[in-house]
């Protein structure tokens, strides 16, 4: 039996420059995998953390409404705060706080 080189065989050999066409540009500019969202740490991104008072919350909702994560939720207390998991700091829910229950405070960790 002829020994075969495994290496070889398994590894196509990369194409030059002028081989290349358009088919073999990877995908850019969509969500090639929808409903991926929640395996992102976008807490990374964040250089600003929303605070609470939460005597100044009238418990709306519209902070969570309009949180573009949707990482707002309600403690045991019945208290809106972000999961900084996900919460990417950009402000929206303390703009959108009308009783300013919502501050941002730059992010030290
Ligand atoms: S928008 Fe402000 S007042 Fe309304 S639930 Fe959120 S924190 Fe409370
Ligand atoms: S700062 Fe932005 S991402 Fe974070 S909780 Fe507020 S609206 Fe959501």
């Amino acid at each position: 039996m002829a020994k075969t080189n495994s290496k070889s065989e398994s590894k196509p050999k990369p194409k030059s420059e002028s081989e290349l066409t358009w088919r073999d540009l990877n995908v850019g500019c969509i969500v090639a995998d929808p409903g991926n969202a929640a395996a992102y740490r976008t807490g990374d991104w964040r250089s600003q953390r929303p605070t609470y008072e939460p005597s100044r919350c009238i418990k709306c909702g519209m902070c969570q409404l309009y949180c573009p994560e949707g990482c707002i939720e309600k403690d045991e207390q019945g208290n809106y705060v972000a999961n900084l998991y996900y919460c990417k700091g950009c402000g929206i829910c303390a703009a959108e706080c009308w009783t300013r229950a919502i501050s941002m405070v730059e992010e030290k960790e």
